[in-house]
Formats: C-alpha cells, structure tokens, sequence
C-alpha cells in the first residue's frame, strides 16, 4: 500500500509525527501503482531506463479482476494481464524518495496514483480518502499506514485543504489516471 506526493506541509510533518511517509513501505508492502504514461514520463523526465525504477508484482486473474472492481480508476488497466507496474525500493522506501526531503520529482512528473493520494474515487462513483483514520497518533504510528492529513482532518473538505487542493483538481487527477489506466490496458 501506500505512496505519497510531498504536496504540502503536512507531508514534511507526516514522517516526524508518524514515524513513515507513504512513500515508504515495510517487507511486502508495494508503493503505488503505475501506467506506461507514468513510467514514459519519468523516464523522460530523468532519464533513466524504466528497468531502473520500475517493479512488476504478479496477480491472479481474480486479484486483478478484484483490484480494477475495487478501484474503478484502474478499469481495463489488467486488460492484457495480471501484472501491476509499481514503483521499485531502495532501503525501504520508493527509489525516488529522498529521505527528510520527500518525493524527489517534480510535481508533473511523479506517477498520478502519487498526486492522487490520499483520494480515491469509489465503485459507487463517490469520492473521499482511501486510508482509514485512528484519531489517535500513537496508535497510528504503532500501527503504521495511516496518513497524517487525515488524522487532523474532521472532514474531506479540510484534507483537501491540507493539500492546498480541490474537489476539481483531484477529480481532474482522476480523470487522467482513468484515461491512463484504459490506455495501458490497450497496450
Ligand atoms: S514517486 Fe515520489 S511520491 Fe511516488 S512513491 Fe516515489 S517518492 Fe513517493
Ligand atoms: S500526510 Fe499523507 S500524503 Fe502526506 S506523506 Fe503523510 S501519508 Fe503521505
């Protein structure tokens, strides 16, 4: 699970209040997930080989099935097979996280599932966060994944808030990841 894009103070907080961003993960978590538009614009962004920064993780048919049915975002993303594109670790952490400092992209270029989170559009066509919220910091950082924008947050709007962002603008993210998602499914 996880990921995260540094966008606003509250993810310079997260680490020292939680103990992890989103863009770390712990044995057998995987970050986010990628389309080929992601990795094409980071590979032209940085330069690097996709080899470099890319991880598969291999599903069933009925995981990926699963996965697209819970995350209508990624509808037609498994259309040529089961395999989730994700971004690759280095010492616990995404390959492009830069410890104390965040996602070391820029904003543009890092993968919409990124620039996406917390936020995810639900089967009902509903929007609100994906993470579940302790409403207590020392149980969420024992526990671990939890978002600290959503700890402090009482509502979506003040998430939103916390991320210097709106409804339009992640609705907009979200139309994008959906249009990249069918795409990569096409092949
Ligand atoms: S690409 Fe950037 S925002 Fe995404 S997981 Fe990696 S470091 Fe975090
Ligand atoms: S506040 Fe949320 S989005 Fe920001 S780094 Fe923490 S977990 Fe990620």
């Amino acid at each position: 699970m996880s990921v995260k894009p540094p966008m606003g103070p509250v993810c310079a907080r997260c680490p020292v209040v939680l103990g992890a961003s989103c863009c770390e993960v712990k044995e057998g978590e995987h970050l986010a997930t990628l389309t080929r538009a992601d990795v094409e614009r980071i590979a032209a962004h940085t330069g690097l080989a996709p080899r470099r920064f890319v991880a598969e993780e291999y599903l069933t048919d009925e995981e990926a099935a699963g996965y697209e049915a819970r995350r209508p975002l990624y509808r037609g993303y498994f259309r040529r097979g089961p395999v989730r594109l994700t971004l690759a670790t280095r010492a616990g952490a995404c390959v492009f996280h830069e410890r104390g400092r965040g996602c070391g992209l820029p904003a543009d270029v890092r993968p919409v599932a990124c620039r996406l989170y917390p936020f995810e559009r639900w089967p009902d066509g509903s929007w609100s966060v994906q993470v579940g919220r302790y409403g207590n910091l020392a149980e969420a950082r024992a526990d671990g994944g939890a978002c600290l924008a959503v700890e402090e947050a009482e509502s979506l709007e003040d998430v939103l808030a916390a991320f210097g962002t709106s409804r339009e603008s992640v609705e907009g993210l979200g139309a994008q990841l959906a249009e990249e998602a069918r795409a990569h499914g096409r092949g």
